[in-house]
């Protein structure tokens, strides 16, 4: 497995809780998992006196010479190989520009060349993001790996060459785009790879355009989003080369840590609770109203309304235009609390500012970021908002029905794959969704979700729907091996 970053060494994002949680999940199936990522600063300053040097060689990029280390290290029972080189990874994970560019069209050849370096011969190498992108191509153009539709038997991988490859997009919005000559200067590809066939797009060397040509198999990180970006408006310019490929396209949901978000035994709330026994979750929501000040339907702190909830970056991709636009409306029409924990862009921050000002004790609004306080808000929430634009997977909505918060979703990319809508003739469903991206209909779902909530048995018995669904790793990793196993 070959990442940018990765728990515990190293997280900017999500990228980084899946390749903590994966391997082990799928050493838990008799997988032998190995992990490859940069040696970046954290790494040296925390394990340098652990870490074992297996090489040291020198790479040749076009006219640079650069050191190439490998280093290994065992940590909870997986084996992790280090891409060390100091120049490029001892400053921020990601450079930004032509020098991210570089870092990681350098991280990309290190890995070929370390595949002969370690005593380790992978069948599948399962690369993530287009930080990695180039080693599909280069395997195939360069170290002599199987072309595609090549050897399709079952005959045991000779060399690491020869091992297949899966691409998995984790966010489609970065790509890897640079001039050619940024990439002609550090790899040395003929230059009939530069044309629209293989790594260019809209006019540029696209890392991950070169990834989706040469790997064996893709994935994404939910079903629905592996159909959306094969259309242009998701898909920001790789959905053609998507839809040619689609039959090897394929969405695995990302699971969620179940011993981290677990309201049984979550340090972080006022009292534990669990789908038989909710009374835990009333002095959660209790808890929440006295730290937001927000006040109960009667007045004080009775909490009889609704706390509809949202945690989240404050970005546009969040749906918070939307927010913007309704969120008055609500406050002022139905019996409502709001709580906000987020940070991010200034217009969306000054906006809740606003709010907070304007409804105390109705809408509360802490920006920043906070851990334990987000445990808090999902246990204390009725209602978890997520109007998301697009969504790969989305993990908030998941830890809100573990805590039994029934999410509001717009139904896009992995919202759709994991919110059943509530239906009102069965009583089925584990939270509640709308289609179009559009403000009036969010409220109408909000609508819908609070007169449900005035419907005890039927939100009764959506709550414990939602807390019953598996969102593991375990069933992540079972869905991975197959895809492995088909790839042989
Ligand atoms: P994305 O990765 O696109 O931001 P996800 O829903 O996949 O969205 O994951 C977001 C994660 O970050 C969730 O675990 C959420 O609780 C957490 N999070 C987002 N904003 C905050 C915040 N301000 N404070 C604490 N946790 C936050």
């Amino acid at each position: 497995m070959v990442a940018a970053e990765g728990m515990p060494f190293v997280k900017t994002g999500g990228l980084a809780d899946v390749i903590g949680a994966l391997p082990k999940a799928l050493q838990a199936l008799g997988v032998d998992v190995r992990v490859m990522m940069p040696k970046h600063r954290t790494v040296k300053e925390q394990y340098e006196d652990a870490l074992e040097t297996l090489a040291t060689t020198t790479l040749q990029l076009g006219w640079r010479q650069k050191y190439l280390g490998v280093q290994t290290l065992r940590k909870d029972g997986v084996e992790y190989y280090f891409i060390d080189n100091e120049d490029y990874f001892m400053g921020p994970v990601y450079r930004g520009g032509d020098a991210e560019n570089e870092q990681y069209l350098y991280f990309c050849k290190a890995v070929c060349e370390a595949l002969a370096l370690i005593d380790f011969t992978p069948d599948v190498l399962h690369l993530n993001d287009w930080h990695t992108g180039m080693v599909p191509m280069l395997l195939k153009t360069q170290y002599g790996g199987r072309q595609n539709g090549g050897r399709q038997d079952a005959a045991p991988t000779r060399n690491s060459y020869e091992a297949r490859t899966l691409f998995t997009i984790h966010n489609i919005q970065f790509q890897g785009k640079m001039d050619f000559r940024t990439m002609k200067d550090m790899l040395s590809i003929p230059d009939y790879y530069y044309t629209p066939e293989y790594v260019e797009a809209d006019g540029c060397a696209n890392m991950m355009k070169a990834a989706l040509v040469f790997s064996d198999r893709i994935s994404t990180v939910s079903p629905n989003y592996a159909h959306e970006i094969m259309n242009a408006y998701f898909g920001l310019g790789m959905e053609g080369i998507l839809s040619a490929r689609r039959q090897d396209v394929s969405g695995i949901l990302n699971g969620l840590d179940e011993v981290a978000f677990d309201p049984a035994h979550d340090p972080a709330l006022a009292a534990p609770y669990d789908a038989g026994d909710l009374r835990g979750k009333l002095v959660c929501k209790r808890d929440l109203c006295r730290q937001f000040g927000l006040g109960g339907a009667g007045g004080g702190q009775s909490p009889h309304a609704p706390i509809v909830a949202m945690v989240s970056r404050l970005t546009a991709q969040k749906g918070f235009d939307l927010v913007r636009y309704a969120l008055e409306e609500l406050l002022t029409t139905e019996d409502v609390r709001f709580v906000l924990l987020g940070s991010g862009d200034r217009p969306y921050v000054d906006f809740f500012n606003y709010i907070a000002g304007k409804y105390p004790g109705r809408a509360g609004v802490y920006i920043g970021y906070d851990e334990a306080l987000a445990h808090r808000v999902y246990a204390g929430a009725d209602f978890f908002l997520m109007p998301s634009q697009f969504e790969p997977c989305g993990l908030a909505q998941m830890i809100a029905q573990r805590y039994g918060t029934l999410p509001i979703v717009r139904e896009t990319g992995g919202l759709v794959d994991t919110v059943a809508p509530y239906n009102r003739f069965t009583g089925e469903g584990t939270g509640f969704g709308f289609a179009t991206f559009n403000a009036g209909d969010m409220l109408a779902a909000v609508r819908l979700a609070l007169s449900v909530y005035r419907d005890k048995p039927a939100m009764r018995k959506l709550r414990r729907n939602a807390m019953a669904l598996d969102n593991s790793f375990a069933r992540s990793a079972e869905q991975y091996l197959a895809l492995f196993r088909a790839m042989r």
